[in-house]
Parts: C-alpha cells; sequence; structure tokens
C-alpha cells in the first residue's frame, strides 16, 4: 500500500481463526510444538504508521491496549528501526476491533502490520524471508499475519504451507465476558492428561477437496479441553452456535472467542440474533 502525501500508511490487521490447534511436543526452550490451520477473517485493526523526527509514540482508541514497550506493534516498530539503523522514529495509531485475549492473534496482526508499514514507508525493499525471521522474534503467529488466507502452521507456528483457501462459508464469532491468556492455556494443557488430538491431516483434505461439513466437523483445538474446565461456558456457547445449525463450532486459539461455521446466510443471522448483546459481543463474517 503506497504511502499517501503525507508520508503515512493505513493498513488493515486482520485477525485469524484456528480451524484446527494440536500441540505435538514441546521445546528445550519450553516453547511448545504445535500443529494448526489458521484462517485470516475479515475482521481488522486499523493501523496507520508515519514518520516522526525520533522515537516511537505509539496510541490506541482503546484504553486497555497497553501504549508503550509492552504492545506489540511498539516491539515490532523498534525491531525495524533498530535492525535497519533507521535514524527518524514512526508514529503508531491502533484503531481496535480484533477482541483481546480473545485467540484471534489481535497483538500478532498489529505487529506484521508495523513492520509490513515500515518496510513500505522506508522504502526498505526486505524479502518475506527476511520479515519472516524478523517477525517470529516477536511472537509465533507473526509470521503468519504477514499473511492471509489458509494455512497449515508447524514448528512453533513459524513453518507454514499455504493451503487452498478454506471453502466458502458464514461465520459467527461470540466474544465471552472473560478472556483467556495464552501462557496460561499452555502451562495447563502441560499438566493435563488425555487430551484429544484433532484428526489435521483429515482437516487438510476436507480443505483440499473444498468439502465445507467435513472441514467444519473435524475441527478440533487441544486448547478448548482445557479452556473448559476454567470457563464451561464455552461449552454452553458451542452448544447454542451448534443448536441454531452451525456445522461445526471451536474455541479458536488459547480462546475465548468461540465461533461457528454456516453453509447458509440466513441460518448465520438467526443463530447471531439468539446471543444477547448484554451479554456477548458477537461479530460476523465469512470464509
Ligand atoms: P493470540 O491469538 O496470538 O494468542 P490473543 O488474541 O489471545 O493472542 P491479544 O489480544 O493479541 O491476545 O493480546 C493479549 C495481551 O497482549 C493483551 O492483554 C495486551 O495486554 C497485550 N498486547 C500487546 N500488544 C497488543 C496489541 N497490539 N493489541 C492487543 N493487545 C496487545
Amino acid at each position: 500500500m503506497p504511502a499517501d502525501f503525507s508520508g503515512r500508511i493505513t493498513r488493515k490487521a486482520y485477525g485469524k481463526i484456528n480451524l484446527a490447534l494440536d500441540i505435538t511436543g514441546k521445546r528445550e526452550d519450553g516453547y511448545h510444538l504445535v500443529k494448526m490451520i489458521l484462517q485470516t477473517v475479515d475482521l481488522y485493526d486499523q493501523i496507520t504508521v508515519e514518520r516522526l523526527e525520533e522515537g516511537i509514540v505509539l496510541t490506541c482508541d482503546d484504553p486497555r491496549v497497553p501504549t508503550g514497550e509492552k504492545n506489540l506493534a511498539y516491539k515490532a516498530a523498534r525491531l525495524m528501526i533498530q535492525t535497519f539503523g533507521l535514524t527518524e522514529g514512526v508514529k503508531i495509531h491502533i484503531e481496535k476491533k480484533i477482541p483481546m485475549q480473545g485467540g484471534m492473534g489481535g497483538g500478532s496482526t498489529d505487529a506484521a502490520a508495523v513492520i509490513l508499514a515500515v518496510n513500505e514507508l522506508f522504502d526498505l525493499h526486505a524479502d518475506t524471508d527476511l520479515l519472516d525471521k524478523l517477525a517470529v522474534t516477536l511472537g509465533a503467529d507473526v509470521p503468519f499475519c504477514l499473511r492471509e488466507g489458509t494455512y497449515l502452521a508447524e514448528g512453533i507456528g513459524e513453518k507454514l504451507t499455504a493451503l487452498p483457501d478454506a471453502p466458502h462459508g458464514y461465520l459467527v464469532l461470540i466474544v465471552p465476558s472473560f478472556g483467556i491468556s495464552t501462557a496460561w492455556a499452555y502451562a495447563r494443557a502441560d499438566e493435563m492428561e488425555d487430551l484429544v488430538h484433532p484428526d489435521i491431516a483429515g482437516m487438510v483434505k476436507a480443505i483440499e477437496k473444498q468439502d465445507l461439513v467435513k472441514m467444519a466437523s473435524g475441527m478440533g483445538n487441544i486448547l478448548e479441553q482445557v479452556a473448559i474446565t476454567e470457563h464451561p461456558e464455552i461449552q454452553a456457547v458451542k452448544d447454542q452456535l451448534l443448536q441454531h445449525g452451525a456445522l461445526g463450532a471451536m474455541m479458536t486459539g488459547s480462546g475465548s472467542v468461540i465461533f461457528g461455521i454456516f453453509d447458509d446466510q440466513k441460518k448465520a443471522d438467526l443463530c447471531f440474533e439468539t446471543f444477547k448483546g448484554e451479554t456477548y459481543g458477537k461479530f460476523k463474517s465469512q470464509l
């Protein structure tokens, strides 16, 4: 996206959902090895980046979002400035739409958007390989967020294989009143036994065959089993989505957002209305 005349770049930082998430092991440094199917969704934060004489200034319309060094977008800017020895700074503004602690990769996608914006704004011409290497130092999901579409993610989430776009469907996304910390979810998974592993290969096949029914009914997230032990409400939301015609319903990432997949827009709309706005945040999207 070219900078406008004022040298300012605005990007849509898209959120993601997991169509599958499995833990396959643990590295010596404590990172979990995973196998996931990640899908971009049409719910995004709006990120504006412009040049500044020096330093990094970050603002956000949502007061709950940290604006200092703890913000992943701030860290992304600092990494780009240091890596490329930039003598200027950047000003970043985030319009937050992606729910926080939702498992939709909000922080990761903001960081990815800043990496791409700085690359563009300062004519750095860094290639995908280099940007991926920088991105993964900020978080395992950040390389995926440099892209859009449907990907198989392995390693700690950074080894990406492009899949065909997921078959077309309608999404209802429900945001419970509580968030879930990613660190908590993985730590709890380590303590639990008998967790059921999703059939990722079967999911990949369903996507390749563009079989929405098989894909939606085959979804599985090992962290959902963990989260339900603490928040039984997740199961109640899933049941409500399924009772109203979802082909499949699942928690994304480490939660707490839960989504249902529908083959019919009317069904999705009717289901959406059954979730009362005073209890839940809710969004519609499409695959
Ligand atoms: P993931 O799906 O990658 O596990 P998540 O969607 O569960 O992440 P986020 O909303 O990305 O969680 O962020 C969780 C925490 O990270 C927040 O509580 C917040 O304090 C911090 N944070 C840092 N940078 C950001 C950002 N740009 N947007 C939102 N939260 C951020």
